[in-house]
């Protein structure tokens, strides 16, 4: 029995949405490894995560990815610190010195102990460098740095199939309008998702960091509500 309830947005391509904030956290099957992209907040999420990834694929993963520095997104970490890690040096660099996820893990509601708990258990990630692909034998899943928006950094995994499947980040969200943070970056965030849009093509499924599965209509109506909300300014 899964903790969490997985959807199946494409052949071998999964993703769930934790009670917590509505984080997704997906997962991509192949012939020689599974990739899980992002880590959720808590031991206990993290944990839970991997049980549920081991009923999807007994291996378990053996790729994380981890789309930004925010602490929903990256905080669980630890649980798959033997895994191979793809993500930003800024990512690292908020794990290194976690009190400020931490603070603002708690400042949404997360339980403070159990996050003191998380942060105390973070160790070291076994890092390959940045990479831009990961071939999983029958496919090769491609992390692409598509320019700054909703941070410097975001990192968006474009799996090919039929359909394609792009994991946006939170450069897209579904159940709210797009969070612009003080490490956003508003004014470039719309060119950032064409780029995102001519990687995934117009028939692409695309998973926002939150929310529903959305099509390309979709994320060219908020590329274009980012650059009104810009003009406006
Ligand atoms: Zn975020």
């Amino acid at each position: 029995m899964s903790t969490y309830r997985w959807e199946r947005v494409a052949d071998g391509v999964y993703r769930c949405r934790l009670p917590f904030l509505d984080v997704t956290v997906g997962a991509v099957t192949g012939r020689d490894g599974v990739v899980l992209i992002d880590s959720g907040t808590t031991l206990a999420e993290a944990g839970a995560i991997a049980d549920d990834v081991r009923g999807l694929d007994p291996r378990g993963v053996t790729d994380l990815v981890l789309t930004h520095h925010h602490f929903d997104h990256v905080l669980g970490c630890s649980v798959f610190a033997d895994a191979r890690t793809h993500c930003a040096d800024e990512v690292l660099a908020a794990l290194r010195d976690a009190g400020a996820l931490a603070a603002d893990a708690v400042s949404y509601g997360a339980d403070a102990a159990e996050i003191a708990a998380t942060v105390a258990a973070l160790r070291p990630l076994n890092r390959r460098g940045v990479e831009s692909t990961i071939d999983l034998g029958d496919r090769v899943v491609t992390l692409l740095s598509p320019g700054r928006g909703h941070t410097g950094h975001d990192l968006v995994v474009v799996v090919p199939g039929a359909p394609t499947v792009v994991f946006c980040g939170d450069l897209v969200e579904e159940s709210g309008d797009p969070a612009i943070a003080d490490d956003s970056h508003p004014a470039e965030w719309a060119d950032t998702l064409d780029v995102v849009l001519a990687a995934g093509g117009p028939d692409a499924r695309y998973v926002p960091g939150h929310g529903a599965v959305v099509d390309a209509d979709f994320v060219r109506r908020q590329r274009d509500w980012l650059r009104q909300r810009v003009d406006a300014d």
